[in-house]
């Protein structure tokens, strides 16, 4: 795969991941021209889940599109890639358990699964997150959250 930061074709697969489901496989390549990290996902195309957003639009589950908030959210704080790892395997596992048979969820449950996973690894990432994902949507709710991290 070509690499993002250099654009040179010609990089090497770190590690391979399937999530539980065994409907995704997720790869850590490392760019062997500029040492760059990267991530590739591979998915099964017919089937993919829906979320359905606040105000009504359809967008087809993104796991990338979370592991990039995850990302920005965990920033210059000390977490591996082996617990960002874990974060995706668990939301993925998770979003696939609620999609069911409707193959749809709801964005607040993408959210909502991400935060959760979030909180005992970093209460800062937590509230970074909490902050992306629910400022301007429902700032009545995230004040909520703050506060109740704070009598914690
Ligand atoms: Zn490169």
């Amino acid at each position: 795969m070509r690499c993002p930061r250099c654009g040179n074709d010609n990089d090497k697969v770190l590690e391979s991941r399937s999530n539980r489901e065994g409907t995704s496989i997720r790869r850590r390549r490392a760019c062997q021209s500029c040492g760059h990290r990267f991530t590739s996902y591979e998915r099964i195309e017919e089937k993919p889940i829906i979320v359905i957003k606040k105000d009504g639009r359809h967008q087809p589950f993104d796991i990338s599109k979370v592991e990039r908030g995850i990302r920005q959210c965990t920033e210059k704080l000390s977490i591996t890639q082996n617990q960002i790892d874990t974060i995706l395997r668990n939301i993925e596992d998770s979003i696939y358990d609620a999609a069911g048979t409707s193959n749809t969820v709801t964005s607040q449950q993408v959210g909502e699964e991400t935060l959760k996973q979030l909180y005992p690894i970093s209460r800062v990432a937590y509230v970074r997150f909490a902050s992306v994902y629910r400022a301007f949507d429902d700032l009545d709710q995230f004040i909520e959250e703050i506060e109740k991290l704070a009598t914690k």
